[in-house]
């Protein structure tokens, strides 16, 4: 591993060891190492329509995408109560999937796995079934189309945990979809560190604290094993 990436994996688990408000904020790019298209990285959606593609096709079903070493790394974070809140604009289940409590979590964009009432907002595994909430309302998918409102409650969450944290930690999105640009600026207003884990550029490069290009299994699980280390824990 060359020295300047050894360096900041050291900073970056030495910032999570000091911080006592971490929030993470991830996007496609942290589904890429399970093989699933990411939509601005070099084989993303969106590069590749741009060059006049079609998407990549998915290597398996969506049932058998597994969560990666970064999703592991982010719910060994929680294990050791260095995760305040995640906030992730995927809709693949797979922050669910790999172990990350639903309370510390909120999908901007939804979760292919869920069903929403668009009365009350509650949310309901697609498996229970029935098209009927409890309070009456319709259920519909809960994820958010192009141009659609994003569920409030969650979007609430993230920019109330965006204010009081400390770290912010972008993994695998480029942060221009809105609100995706919005939320880091709150974290920053607030005097947080900005560290961003993305393979292509992002609005908020001049500005982030700390910046990785590499990918997020190389960097991640290594942060958290140096955290470990940090807080006298030995695997
Ligand atoms: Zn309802």
């Amino acid at each position: 591993m060359n020295q300047d990436l050894e360096k900041r994996i050291q900073t970056l688990a030495q910032w999570l060891y000091e911080s006592i408000y971490t929030v993470f904020f991830s996007g496609a790019g942290i589904g890429t190492e399970s093989g699933l298209p990411d939509f601005r990285g070099p084989d993303g959606v969106w590069t590749r329509r741009d060059k006049g593609l079609a998407p990549r096709s998915m290597d398996k079903p969506w049932d058998e995408v597994a969560p990666n070493s970064g999703h592991y790394a982010i719910v060994e974070l929680q294990k050791l109560d260095k995760l305040k809140f995640l906030i992730s604009q995927n809709v693949d289940n797979l922050h669910l999937k790999s172990g990350i409590r639903p309370t510390l979590l909120a999908e901007l964009h939804g979760n292919m796995t869920k069903l929403r009432c668009t009365q009350c907002g509650l949310t309901v595994d697609r498996t229970e079934g029935g098209s009927t909430c409890s309070c009456g309302g319709p259920l519909v998918s809960s994820v958010v189309d192009f141009g659609q409102p994003l569920p409030q409650r969650d979007l609430a969450f993230s920019f109330e945990h965006s204010r009081h944290c400390d770290l912010f930690v972008v993994v695998g999105s480029s942060l221009v979809v809105t609100p995706a640009a919005e939320i880091p600026a709150e974290a920053l207003n607030a005097g947080a560190k900005l560290v961003i884990l993305n393979a292509g550029e992002t609005p908020f490069d001049k500005k982030a604290h700390l910046r990785f290009y590499e990918t997020i299994g190389r960097v991640l699980p290594t942060a958290v094993r140096k955290l470990k280390k940090l807080m006298g824990l030995f695997e």
